[in-house]
């Protein structure tokens, strides 16, 4: 995976990284931390290798092994008007 081109943008290399995963779960959403991926230096788009992907899921679904909570702030999107 590492140097390999990127399926998505087509011109970036993967370069493994540890990296943080907003994953939903339910109705909710869990982040989880340091997940090793092979991320595009261009674009940004994330790869996982099948067993850390399963991994992901498995943990998502463990509740009582949360860690930690931390609250960040929701904001709806407006969008501006141009003014004529
Ligand atoms: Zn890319």
């Amino acid at each position: 995976m590492e140097g390999d081109r990127c399926d998505f943008c087509l011109e970036g290399r993967l370069k493994a990284q540890e990296v943080r995963e907003y994953y939903r779960a339910g109705k909710g959403l869990v982040v989880i931390e340091k997940v090793p991926a092979y991320v595009c230096e261009k674009c940004g788009e994330r790869y996982y290798q099948a067993h850390v992907a399963k991994q992901m899921r498995q943990l998502a679904k463990r509740a009582p092994r949360v860690k930690a909570r931390i609250s960040f702030p929701l904001i709806r999107f407006q969008e501006k008007r141009a003014s004529a």
